[in-house]
């Protein structure tokens, strides 16, 4: 099938086009309208229709697929590997579900999870979505202050946590985060489950509150705990955001909608099918987590390997091995993940037999070329980059190799994807942008299905945020974008992320793809900085590649000599800093405005989402340094 022709129908006759994508999962309830769209923006895809996630991704498959692996958790930190068979992820949700509903929990009832990437992050996540409750994941490696902000804004019956997670061999206990992180919570919930994998000996219990779920899940090994058959545009569950511009916003996805979007996604864009396997090195307290980890996979039938582990541990081709010992088909990471390999001598790539893999998928953050070319000649396989946001919960650029592979352009995440209207608006007239025009990425509205239906009780964010930017009602995703003659976009960085060099309009990517095509960095952020003079000026922060014959001051000149030869002097940089490490969000995006305001000598603002917090420290040191 023509991709060309398939888009088409998508964006003509969208009701025709997701009629028809419905067919592709179970409904107890058949849809009664395809769309309903009488409040723009906001819009009710399958309105009537009724289902369940849990029951799609897995009771439906037990009879044709009962004894074919679900999902493979692999952990490296616990040197532990779990192969979960459809039929034990079914058993082991039904205990899970039983142990939620002793505890209170019900349909609508919210539950934060905060665990890492264990199996039984994944029941827990099916058993809230089995009943009705609406789970909302926080990522295992954030702190209190980020954990009590989304218990707040959630405001759940039920917390469920892991005793511990564990990163590079270090055990890192999460009952003292999770105390803490209730203790300043202003609508803490009446109890916490605590998932125990023994790897803290002695967590405080406080009476009362904290259950041991062990216990619960011998006492319901049996339990069988029916469906709870919700209608299409209930919550199913909410994701904050990464964090990287301000404060996150709770994205809130519907139940019909997204299971259709995963289906579609899972076969027409990762190629991946029943009886597949499907690695995604995210963890699942991310979008891709949820959605490639998680639902999309098991929607479809196919096996999901969950990894938990550095990609550097044992060795740097544990990924590579994975996929070997597993004949996975589609592999997903970020691009953050592949310049961490990098740095790594490139014949790690080569030691594991990769017959089996068709794709490797990219997406999160701009994919550099230099990064493409390395991973693409060392793997000797197709490189599909994806853009997309927490809040679309799947792509909506890429090329979609399950329909019809069109040739990559390094640089470009594609083609918009089926049911996406994108247009790219210029930010003063709001008029369209041409081609080779710089403008503004949106969506025309209604959102296909599988994005965000609001922002967690907040509706009005949800316009204020998303749909106030143009005259016309559009969906912003706050990127700049300009798109080819041949209709390839590509994301130029945030909104909020372009230079203004006495007069000259400068993407932050645009130099940062420049600076990285110097053999000897590793990875670059690109900063604007005052300047009396310009207004503003580019201000380079590097990490270098671990085997260079540089200095740091001559790959600083080097870097300096790439951005003259490839853009001009306007965009030169007037000063570069090379350092160890650069700060970034959890999710691995880089924190430029952190790395602005410090060059600034301003105040850093909210650093709640930061990861290594050693890293901005050391970008203040270089700073007071001196280039
Ligand atoms: P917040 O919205 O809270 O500031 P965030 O935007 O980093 O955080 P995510 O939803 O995790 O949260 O990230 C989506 C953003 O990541 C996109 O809007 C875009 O800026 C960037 N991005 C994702 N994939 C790509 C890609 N393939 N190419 C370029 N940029 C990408
Ligand atoms: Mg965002």
């Amino acid at each position: 099938m023509r991709y060309e022709d398939v888009y088409r129908q998508s964006i003509e006759d969208p009701e025709g086009f997701w009629a028809e994508q419905a067919r592709a999962i179970d409904w107890h309830v058949p849809p009664q309208r395809i769309l309903e769209y009488t409040d723009p923006p906001f819009r009710r895809w399958f309105a009537g229709g009724l289902t369940n996630l849990c029951h799609n991704a897995v009771d439906r498959h037990l009879a044709a697929r009962g004894d074919q692996l679900a999902l493979v958790a692999v952990s490296s930190e616990t040197g532990t590997t779990r192969k979960i068979s459809y039929r034990q992820l079914h058993r082991e949700v039904n205990t899970f579900a039983a142990a939620l509903k002793s505890l209170g929990v019900g349909r609508g009832d919210r539950v934060v999870v905060y665990m890492p990437n264990m199996a039984e992050a994944v029941f827990a996540m099916l058993a809230c979505a089995r009943i009705g409750a609406v789970h909302s994941v926080v990522f295992g490696g954030f702190a209190a202050h980020n954990l009590a902000l989304r218990i707040d804004d959630a405001k759940p019956k039920l917390l469920i946590a892991a005793d511990a997670g564990m990163r590079g061999g270090r055990v890192i206990p999460y009952k003292p985060l999770v105390d803490q992180a209730l203790a300043a919570a202003v609508s803490p919930p009446p109890h916490v489950l605590i998932v125990s994998r023994g790897l803290d000996p002695d967590p405080a219990w406080v009476q009362g509150r904290d259950v041991d779920y062990a216990p619960l899940r011998a006492r319901y090994e049996d339990a069988e705990v029916p469906v709870e058959w919700l209608e299409s545009n209930e919550p199913s569950y909410l994701l904050y955001t990464s964090g990287t511009t301000g404060k996150p916003k709770g994205v809130q996805r519907d139940v019909g909608g997204y299971a259709v979007a995963m289906a579609l996604s899972m076969r027409a864009v990762y190629d991946v099918g029943p009886g597949q396997v499907m690695f995604s090195t995210s963890d699942v307290g991310w979008a891709v987590g949820h959605s490639y980890n998680v639902y999309g996979p098991l929607i479809v039938g196919a096996t999901s390997l969950l990894y938990e582990g550095l990609p550097t541990n044992p060795d740097p081709g544990i990924w590579w091995k994975l996929c070997a010992d597993y004949g996975v088909r589609t592999m997903f990471s970020s691009p953050t993940g592949i310049r961490v390999l990098k740095k790594q001598d490139g014949a790690w790539l080569k030691k594991h037999d990769l017959t089996a893999l068709k794709w490797l998928f990219l997406a999160g953050e701009p994919l550099d070329e230099p990064t493409a070319q390395w991973i693409s000649d060392g793997l000797g396989k197709p490189i599909i980059d994806n853009y997309w946001q927490t809040e679309t919960g799947w792509p909506v650029l890429t090329l979609l190799p399950g329909l019809d592979l069109k040739p990559v352009k390094f640089g470009s995440p594609g083609l918009p994807n089926l049911g996406y209207k994108l247009r790219v608006i210029d930010e003063v007239t709001g008029a369209d942008a041409a081609a080779g025009q710089k403008g503004v990425l949106v969506i025309e509205p209604p959102l296909p299905p599988g994005c965000m239906t609001t922002v967690w009780n907040d509706d009005q964010r949800f316009l204020s945020s998303y749909f106030s930017h143009f005259k016309e009602l559009l969906y912003s995703s706050l990127d700049w974008a300009v798109r080819d003659e041949d209709g390839y976009t590509f994301i130029l960085g945030r909104t909020d992320d372009v230079i203004n060099v006495a007069g000259h309009r400068l993407g932050t990517r645009e130099i940062e793809e420049s600076v990285a095509t110097h053999p000897s960095v590793a990875e670059a952020a690109v900063v604007g900085v005052h300047d009396a003079l310009k207004g503003q000026v580019p201000v380079v922060f590097a990490t270098l590649r671990q085997a260079t014959a540089d200095t740091p001051e001559s790959a600083a000149s080097g870097m300096l000599q790439c951005v003259v030869d490839q853009l001009g002097g306007v965009a030169r940089p007037a000063r570069v800093y090379v350092v160890n490490a650069l700060p970034k969000t959890r999710s691995g995006k880089l924190l430029r405005r952190s790395l602005q305001a410090l060059a600034e000598d301003r105040d850093p603002g909210d650093l709640s989402t930061l990861d290594d917090p050693g890293a901005l420290d050391e970008c203040r040191r270089a700073l007071e340094r001196g280039p």
